[in-house]
């Protein structure tokens, strides 16, 4: 075998690597057999299933997996585990439901196994007889990662090795490389482009590939004696960039659907999707950068492929896998498609279950069309209720449409992931308080959830940190992880946080977000069984049934200018607007004034940011039954008795973190 493509933990289990996926008919295109190996499942199969479930629980910026295999990446370093610990329990008491002491105690047992899996790991890999051993790092793959690629080199000092992925971009890339050396080559940003004439150029020069046959973003053995290539934009590392999407093929997930799921030992436990990749870069985030973003790194530029290739690269994957699970990896939907791919998908006989990404400020027809086409799943990036909040995060959208949006998806039946953050420099608490004093009257919504702000590295709030306030310093947890200087940690950090933020230090403590936080931890549980706000029409009378906690009573009847207002406040209205659509009806202005008063008591109607929009729905259609979450489902916590079910995390064992989209 020339390429051995590695994922390691922690990585999804219910669903392929589409970075691997990606590379290896790009590889192919080139003449070099890969074979994509998941030993993200091998991992689990390795600590046990009811481990993983518990090790979904902390935020990706804790470190946890990180922090398990950097024993292995680097005997030598001894952090204070006590410390990392007390971080970790802090947020997390009963982690392992069996008590702190047992949980820390468990936890270093784990850690001190890590070295014997990585070293059973390369053996594995091994086995293949490659040339050439790569690893995709995103997230908490890193240390895992790196621990693998160092097993390798200690083993056979003739595989070359390779190590790419979002947490390898510009200088974090540059930082992994000058401090790891047993990593030959490390790519920045996107890898399809140059992986082939890399990997030829490997196989024929080895770990020393000459200077001047190293593509661009690649850092390489060269460097560290000769010093890294600066660029004069981002931070002065160079990334790869596919230009034209079209030139990238559909993924290959063989490896995945054909051998290791169907011999991995919690098969019973996964229903996998299949991820796919539209488009690249934000629409929206090039031409106004959402403060908090740190996705796509350097590359906010959008580029998509055409729709028919789209079309016919999710027939060819479902064809071939037999999943109609379709997890699109876009930052936010090509608009074009809701003209060109969505129609195909609406009229196919096949009916397949999509999730997609989406701005938040979309036109009910576009609902509609989400829904008739499959698309059951959306991340519409809703990340506040409160427009002064959005306006500071340069959202491009306002409370009011964030709400419509949540409306329309429950009238269509379509799930919609959303959240509210808290602790944005500027932010203030009454904005919050003033968000608590309405939220209860859309508690027959989906609920969303609530968390802090992080901050991430290539958001404004990280490279213009000072305009903003902030001096940002590195996760404390990386200190933890990675044997490095402060100034080599920071540049390696992907995380960072703000200890001197005064809003942020007692976000639990502030009344307002207080009040947030406790309304939408209640929310959840009696939705969408309990709440209602929608129309009934028995045959004789039309009344709209109400069993939100905030009710003022259960059947509120409504005449026929009650009708006539909520219709006219179905998008969200100005005044003006309103009272120009009601005297087309030759309605007297007293009395839909008086209508009005009564439907907005009843918090019927919702006035905010200067709009009247209705919250009632219209015979609303039901969610798909049985309906998975197209990202694949790992429903080991469902069947588990010691672990609650919990449809939403469980809906994605994922592992990205809310923030963004
Ligand atoms: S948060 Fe979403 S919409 Fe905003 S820039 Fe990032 S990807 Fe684009």
């Amino acid at each position: 075998m020339d390429v051995c493509l590695v994922n390691m933990p922690l990585a999804s289990l219910s669903r392929p690597s589409i970075a691997l996926g990606v590379l290896k008919p790009m590889l192919a295109r080139a003449g070099i057999a890969a074979r994509v190996l998941y030993a993200n499942l091998w991992w689990v199969e390795y600590v046990g299933a009811r481990h993983y479930a518990t090790f979904l629980a902390p935020r990706t910026e804790e470190c946890l997996i990180d922090w398990l295999f950097a024993g292995a990446a680097f005997p030598d370093f001894a952090p204070d585990h006590d410390a990392f610990l007390d971080m970790l329990f802090i947020n997390h008491p009963d982690l392992f439901g069996e008590g702190e002491p047992a949980g820390r105690a468990l936890l270093l047992e784990l850690r001190a196994q890590m070295p014997d899996f990585v070293d059973w790991t390369a053996r594995r890999v091994l086995e293949h007889e490659p040339r050439i051993v790569g690893c995709t790092s995103t997230f908490q793959q890193h240390v895992a990662s790196l621990a693998l690629l160092r097993r390798i080199r200690e083993l056979d000092p003739s595989v070359a090795t390779l190590l790419g992925g979002a947490n390898c971009e510009t200088v974090m890339g540059r930082t992994t490389h000058a401090s790891f050396p047993w990593v030959d080559y490390v790519v920045s940003g996107e890898a399809d482009g140059l992986i082939g004439d890399l990997c030829a150029a490997i196989l024929r020069h080895g770990s020393d590939v000459p200077r001047d046959l190293l593509p661009p973003a690649v850092f390489a053995p060269a460097h560290r004696r000769d010093g890294y290539p600066r660029v004069d934009s981002g931070d002065g590392y160079a990334r790869g960039t596919t230009a034209d999407l079209s030139t990238v093929p559909a993924p290959d997930y063989d490896e995945y659907f054909f051998d290791e799921v169907h011999r991995f030992l919690y098969r019973d436990f996964v229903r996998p999707g299949l991820p796919y990749e539209a488009s690249r870069g934000c629409w929206w985030g090039a031409k106004s950068h959402c403060t908090f973003c740190g996705l796509n790194g350097g590359g906010m530029a959008f580029r998509s492929k055409p729709a028919e290739q789209v079309i016919a690269e999710i027939d060819g994957l479902v064809d071939r896998y037999g999943s109609r699970r379709i997890s699109t990896v876009d930052n936010i939907i090509d608009v074009k498609y809701f003209d060109s791919v969505l129609p195909h998908f609406a009229a196919a006989e096949r009916k397949l279950n999509i999730f997609f990404e989406t701005k938040a400020n979309l036109k009910k027809s576009q609902v509609e069309r989400f829904k008739r086409s499959g698309v059951n799943w959306i991340q519409p990036g809703i990340e506040s209720m409160h427009s002064e909040c959005l306006r500071l995060m340069r959202k491009g959208v306002a409370a009011w449409q964030n709400v419509r949006l949540l409306k329309w998806c429950r009238q269509y039946g379509v799930f919609a992931f959303w959240n509210v953050i808290a602790g944005f420099p500027g932010e203030r608490d009454e904005w919050y308080a003033e968000m608590a004093s309405w939220l209860p009257l859309i508690e027959h919504f989906q609920p969303g959830t609530f968390s802090q702000l992080r901050f991430d590295r290539y958001s404004p709030y990280f490279t213009r940190a000072a305009d903003y306030g902030l001096a940002l310093r590195p996760c404390r947890q990386y200190a933890h992880v990675y044997p490095l200087s402060p100034q080599d940690l920071a540049d390696q950090a992907y995380f960072f946080t703000e200890p001197e933020l005064a809003l942020v230090k007692h976000l639990p403590e502030r009344p307002g977000t207080r009040a947030v936080l406790d309304l939408m931890t209640r929310w959840k549980p009696h939705w969408p069984q309990l709440r209602k706000l929608e129309l009934v029409h028995d045959g004789e009378a039309t009344f709209v049934l109400d069993t939100r906690s905030c009710a003022k009573r259960e059947r509120h009847p409504v005449d026929a200018t009650d009708l006539l207002l909520l219709d006219a406040c179905d998008a969200a209205i100005g005044d003006a607007e309103l009272s120009d659509a009601v005297q087309a009806h030759g309605l007297a202005a007293d009395d839909v004034a008086a209508h009005l008063a009564a439907l907005l008591d009843a918090g019927l109607i919702l006035r905010l940011d200067g709009r009247l929009l209705s919250l009632v729905l219209d015979r609303p259609e039901a969610y798909a039954p049985g309906i998975e979450f197209p990202g694949g489902s790992w429903l080991y916590r469902n069947r588990s008795a010691e672990h609650a079910a919990d449809r939403d995390a469980n809906a994605d064992d994922a592992l990205d973190p809310v923030q963004g989209a």
